[in-house]
Formats: C-alpha cells, sequence, structure tokens
C-alpha cells in the first residue's frame, strides 16, 4: 500500500517543481530537508525510503534519541532549533549542520568542540527576518558584526548562508518581504566579506512556494509531509 508521506511527498515535491520553473529556476537549485521533530524514527524510514536524504531536527534530545534509534542508511542530519551552549557537544555527536547559529558565544562554542573533533562544521547563521518577539535569530542588522566575528574567532566554522522562518501569517506580500530581506542581507554579506554564502534556507509547508519563488535554496518542511502534528 502507498502510504499517507509518499503521497503527500509526491504532493509537495510537484509544487515545489511548479516553483522552481514559475521562478525560471532549475530543480537542482532547491533542495528539500524534511522536517520530522515530534514525528516517529518510522516516518523518517519511511520518508527516505521515498528519496528524502535530508532531516532536520530541532531539540537536541529528540535528535539523540532518534539517531540512537536510527538503522536506515546514512542521510544528512541538519540541526535546525535554538541551542545553548551546553548542547553543543551532544549536537555534533548527531548533527552534520547547524543552520541556526544565531549568536557569538554559541559559533565559539561550536567552533571549540568542531576543532577539538577535528571537523569543520557547515552552519547557517538564522536571521530573525519578521521582527516578532517569538522568533530567534540575530536582527538583520546584527549579522554582518556576527559574521565578522565567526570569521576571524571561529576557525572550524564554515558559513555556507542564512537561514529564516517567515512570519506567522498569510499575506504574501508580508512573507515575501522577509524572505526578500534574507536573501538581500545575504547579497550584501557576501559582496562586503567576499564569501559565496550560496545558501538561503527559508519557505516551510505553508510558505515553501513563495520562498523559492524569493530565492531559496533550501526548504524545510514537515507537516505538509508527515501530517499535523498533535
Ligand atoms: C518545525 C519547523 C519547520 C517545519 O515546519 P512545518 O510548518 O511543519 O513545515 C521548519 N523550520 C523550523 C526551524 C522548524 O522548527
Amino acid at each position: 500500500m502507498v502510504s499517507a508521506i509518499h503521497n503527500n511527498l509526491q504532493r509537495v515535491r510537484e509544487k515545489l517543481a511548479d516553483a522552481v520553473r514559475k521562478s525560471g529556476r532549475n530543480d537542482e537549485d532547491v533542495r528539500l530537508v524534511a522536517v520530522t521533530k515530534t514525528y516517529p524514527v518510522e516516518d523518517i524510514l519511511e520518508a527516505v525510503r521515498c528519496g528524502v536524504v535530508s532531516i532536520g531536527e530541532n531539540r537536541v534530545q529528540e535528535l539523540s534519541e532518534k539517531r540512537s534509534l536510527w538503522s536506515g542508511p546514512s542521510i544528512e542530519w541538519r540541526f535546525i532549533g535554538h541551542l545553548q551552549g551546553n548542547k553543543v557537544r551532544k549536537v555534533l555527536e548527531f548533527a552534520s549542520t547547524v543552520d541556526s547559529l544565531d549568536s557569538l558565544s554559541l559559533a565559539r562554542a561550536l567552533s571549540r568542540v568542531a576543532e577539538e573533533k577535528k571537523m569543520r562544521l557547515p552552519v547557517l547563521i538564522e536571521v530573525n527576518t519578521s521582527g516578532e518577539e517569538s522568533k530567534h535569530g540575530t536582527a538583520p542588522s546584527d549579522a554582518a558584526p556576527l559574521l565578522e566575528s565567526v570569521m576571524k574567532e571561529c576557525p572550524a566554522l564554515q558559513v555556507e548562508g542564512l537561514m529564516t522562518v517567515g512570519p506567522l501569517t498569510d499575506d504574501e506580500a508580508e512573507v515575501r518581504r522577509a524572505f526578500a530581506l534574507l536573501r538581500g542581507i545575504r547579497d550584501s554579506l557576501s559582496g562586503a566579506f567576499g564569501l559565496r554564502l550560496k545558501e538561503l534556507s527559508m519557505g516551510m509547508s505553508g510558505d515553501y512556494e513563495w520562498a523559492v519563488q524569493e530565492g531559496s535554496t533550501m526548504v524545510r518542511i514537515g507537516s505538509a509531509i508527515f501530517g499535523k502534528r498533535t
């Protein structure tokens, strides 16, 4: 029997492909990260059977529990949640990227542990593009000084781009303004620091088509694939 996850993924991939085409981009320009927080390991396995290769988790405890249960093929586990300094060691045991870097103290802690492990850790800087208080991420105006300090002080980190969570509204113009802001910040940092910063991680179940039209290279989709969270 074909699973709900299979059907949902198919629908998401079709809409994603439409959005990619509509914006004159190529399929390989936008990666799908399946966000599996709150869903069981069996669901992750089913998604992987359907071709998913990147998983996003937002809590360290949940990530480590799932990793210890995981017996499926080797996939990419990205950490996308707010991270406290005291969990850095654990997160680097189980995730291969941190997409939610939002402070210099966290960057220093990550770099220290990554250096010990003789690894170079790919990270994304999370920017709060909506100004909503509940959102994590650095303020847009703090992104440049944070990046500058990370480049100076955190040799084990490789900043590959930026991440944001769109505002909580159905208003297309408002959501797209936030995504366009992230792209603009990327372009200006890229110019100022001579870095490629190729990744723009933006777009979730409710807004990924808009995000793709604004230049997203990585959409993070949970409920549209796995169903409503309970
Ligand atoms: C939960 C979460 C997502 C996915 O949200 P959905 O609306 O379920 O697609 C994406 N990014 C982050 C940072 C999340 O915490």
